[in-house]
């Protein structure tokens, strides 16, 4: 995680003045290090991610823009070579968002965690209109993140489980 710049401004950027941030932190991952077949023999694959206010104006030059800022502190603070060693390379935003699946404002995550969003108040895991449908993942309860996909999944089986058991 790449924290070197303010905090506070990216996350008023993302938050209260949503724009794309002036100084942005972000993460880089080489899923390759523990999975191997994530890349070809002898070479690496990096992820790198910008946290985004969803809906903002998505362009290849934008994208490209960032990807240089990034990848420039990246090789600062590592003090590696990277971009020039780079053989593939692409990208994912806004635009993909919402052409792949359709997602409100191209956002990545889901429902915001908003108290009326949260809990109780995120949809159900069965559906209250179709007799056997029952919904599971992160847009359901408990809600976002790989853990809790996780839980749904326990959730909704439980629930299917105890309905035809009784
Ligand atoms: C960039 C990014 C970084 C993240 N980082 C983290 C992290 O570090 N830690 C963490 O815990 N969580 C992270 N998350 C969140 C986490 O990935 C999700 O909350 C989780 O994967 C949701 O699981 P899911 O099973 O609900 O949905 P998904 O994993 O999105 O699975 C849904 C599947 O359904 C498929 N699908 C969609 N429509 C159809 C259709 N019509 N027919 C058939 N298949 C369809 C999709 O292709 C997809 O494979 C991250 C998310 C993103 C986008």
């Amino acid at each position: 995680m790449f924290f070197d710049t303010d905090f506070e401004k990216h996350a008023q950027e993302i938050y209260d003045d949503p724009q794309w941030p002036t100084e942005p932190l972000f993460y880089a991952n080489f899923t390759s290090k523990t999975d191997p077949k994530m890349a070809p023999e002898g070479m690496e694959n990096g992820f790198f991610l910008v946290p985004l206010a969803p809906g903002l104006n998505d362009t290849e030059a934008l994208r490209t823009s960032y990807f240089n800022k990034i990848i420039t502190r990246f090789e600062h603070i590592t003090q590696q070579s990277v971009k020039n060693n780079i053989i593939f390379n692409r990208s994912f935003c806004v635009n993909d968002f919402v052409s792949r699946y359709n997602s409100y404002k191209g956002n990545a995550y889901g429902m915001a965690n908003t108290l009326l969003q949260t809990a109780f108040l995120r949809p159900n895991l069965k559906s209250k209109k179709v007799e056997n449908l029952y919904f599971t993942g992160q847009l359901t309860v408990p809600g976002p993140g790989v853990p809790p996909a996780l839980i749904s999944g326990k959730l909704a089986a439980g629930l299917i489980l105890n309905k035809n058991n009784n």
